[in-house]
């Protein structure tokens, strides 16, 4: 068997299965990941609820989130686990609970895998460490966002033109420009994208203010460039992901609201202008008339609804993988 960077993450006493960051995915577990969510979404209801039937997953939520806890949530009874939501606005966190002693319990109460989301960018890891468990990172902090990232693949695998999905290899991207805009220095979509997309081939263009987007970004790796100038990064893109920014992460930092729609909303204009046939994305939530308009969320480009349905397939076998000793090869999927 070949040595992986999940091998390694294991070995630094994470539970198998754990998903912390991209990084620690190789190519091949990409594709593994990817062909075991097509064998999935292909099985009829009442095989896919016998997958993880009875099995205990805990949601571990510090912040705020409608399609990532929704869709674990419906994902994992769908493989027929049983699932418990705990948020920190109505349970012990509020007392001052840590996340060791609410990660114990959890375990204690029977939990067999915490899918946690955390302000604290490195969160899950420190909980995966104390509870042993395997922790599927469900977004930390500004740190990353790695299901995110594997449900943007498949959907520009399924939506870009060209591409070969059935064959997910160093190649696979080659010659997609993937245009990242907005808050890149908050967002964990945009580091873990831009992590991921570049290993499988991909060009990723960050293009935001300076405020939103400092030069260290290009510390996130190779394939990775920074062009400020949204109409010239458009111009190049087959892809156009569009970002929110994170007012709850600003910090004090002042923004003129009306010059930022000016170079950086994506609307009809821009979209006709520069790349028609680009795919439109956005992880969500987005804010209509900030960083995209009406008309391109709604239109023919956008792939946005797209993006949840892959995130509710995406995270079955995400579950499948973290719930599954030997891996996806002792599940008969
Ligand atoms: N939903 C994404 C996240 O949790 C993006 C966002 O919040 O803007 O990171």
């Amino acid at each position: 068997m070949t040595p992986t960077i999940q091998g390694a993450v294991k070995s630094l006493g994470y539970a198998a299965g754990s998903l912390l960051t991209v990084t620690s995915l190789s190519v091949e577990d990409v594709a593994a990941i990817l062909a075991a969510t097509d064998r999935i979404e292909r099985m009829a209801d009442a095989e896919r609820v016998r997958l993880l039937a009875g099995r205990r997953i805990a949601l571990l939520f510090y912040e705020s989130s409608t399609r990532t806890r929704t869709s674990f949530e419906l994902a994992a009874k769908s493989l027929g686990a049983i699932t418990t939501l705990v948020s920190d606005k109505s349970s012990s966190i509020e007392k001052g609970e840590s996340l060791k002693d609410t990660g114990l319990t959890l375990r204690a109460l029977g939990a067999e895998c915490i899918i946690l989301r955390h302000a604290n960018s490195g969160a899950p890891y420190l909980l995966a460490k104390s509870t042993g468990l395997p922790v599927l990172n469900a977004g930390d902090g500004m740190h990353e966002h790695p299901s995110q990232a594997l449900l943007d693949l498949r959907t520009i695998l399924v939506r870009v033109p060209g591409l070969n999905a059935g064959r997910i290899d160093e190649k696979t991207l080659a010659g997609v420009t993937v245009v990242i805009t907005g808050d890149i220095l908050h967002s964990r979509v945009a580091r873990s994208n831009a992590m991921l997309l570049p290993r499988l081939g991909a060009r990723v263009l960050l293009c935001g203010p300076k405020e939103l987007l400092p030069e260290s970004a290009l510390g996130l790796g190779a394939g990775v460039e920074i062009e400020r100038d949204f109409d010239k990064a458009l111009k190049q893109a087959q892809v156009a992901m569009m970002l929110r920014i994170q007012r709850e992460r600003l910090a004090g930092l002042e923004l003129d609201l009306g010059d930022y729609i000016a170079r950086y909303q994506l609307n009809e204009e821009r979209l006709a202008a520069c790349a028609p046939g680009a795919l439109v994305m956005h992880p969500g939530p987005m804010i209509r008339g900030l960083e995209i308009s009406g008309e391109v969320a709604d239109g023919p480009n956008s792939a946005i609804e797209e993006q949840v349905r892959h995130g509710l397939s995406v995270r079955t076998a995400l579950l499948v993988r973290a719930l599954s000793t030997g891996g996806f090869e002792s599940v008969t999927v």
